[in-house]
């Protein structure tokens, strides 16, 4: 699954060049011009990144992050900062303020590629290129290839998200909504049930090579991946 960034941005040349180059190296992108204008579409998507501009006309880049870092919704959320500000006590500010990385105005578009490349290495390793192994389940989301013990199993594209993030994510107990925003990446249009009959899957897919037990239900809770 691409990535989702969110460019909050008021300069729209800035915005268009950021844009368009991250949809070349393929993320989906979302544009803001305004941190109110960000705001509001963040109460209906979440994205995997915000690109988020210091100077914005209205609410600052510092506040919008503020307000992010405050939410339960969206205090997960990681920020890179863009600003033509060099300053250090700026950049303190801005990592204060909750931001996970900081990229100071001219910069090049590889550059920015491989800070969004880090954040999401760091922050969300589901969208990583790393193999992951788990008791002789191996996923390769290059190869987009998983093996039990070394034989080929087969996965529609959502279980395959579902057991890569699960995979990267192990022995922690995620709730239906939670697995909805961070797989399915937007929780408003899409029945909690849903995960279940994903779940029922993505078993029945592993089944084969007995991987299935590694899928724990958490009675009241939601899943969990044992490791
Ligand atoms: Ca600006």
């Amino acid at each position: 699954m691409p990535a989702t960034v969110l460019i909050v941005e008021d300069e729209p040349a800035i915005l268009e060049l950021v844009a368009v180059n991250l949809e070349h190296a393929g993320y989906e992108t979302l544009r803001a011009k305004t941190a109110e204008d960000a705001s509001r579409l963040l109460s209906d998507i979440l994205p995997d990144v915000v690109l988020l501009d210091w100077m914005l006309p209205g609410q600052s880049g510092v506040a919008l992050a503020r307000r992010l870092r405050g939410d339960a919704r969206t205090r997960e959320l990681p920020i890179i900062f863009l600003t033509a500000r060099a300053d250090e006590p700026d950049k303190i500010a801005g990592l204060e303020a909750g931001a996970d990385d900081y990229i100071t105005k001219p910069f090049s578009t590889k550059e920015l590629v491989a800070r969004i490349r880090a954040v999401l290495r760091r922050r969300k390793p589901q969208h990583g290129d790393a193999p992951v192994e788990i008791a002789g389940l191996r996923l390769d989301p290059v190869a987009h290839r998983v093996t039990g013990n070394g034989a080929a199993l087969s996965f529609g594209p959502t279980e395959f998200r579902l057991l890569h993030y699960l995979m990267t994510h192990p022995n922690r107990v995620y709730s239906r909504t939670q697995l909805l925003d961070e797989v399915w990446g937007d929780h408003v249009f899409i029945e909690e049930r849903t995960v279940d009959v994903h779940i029922r899957r993505l078993r029945q897919a592993l089944a084969p090579s007995g991987h299935d037990s590694l899928i724990e239900t958490v009675r009241g809770s939601g899943y969990s991946m044992r490791q």
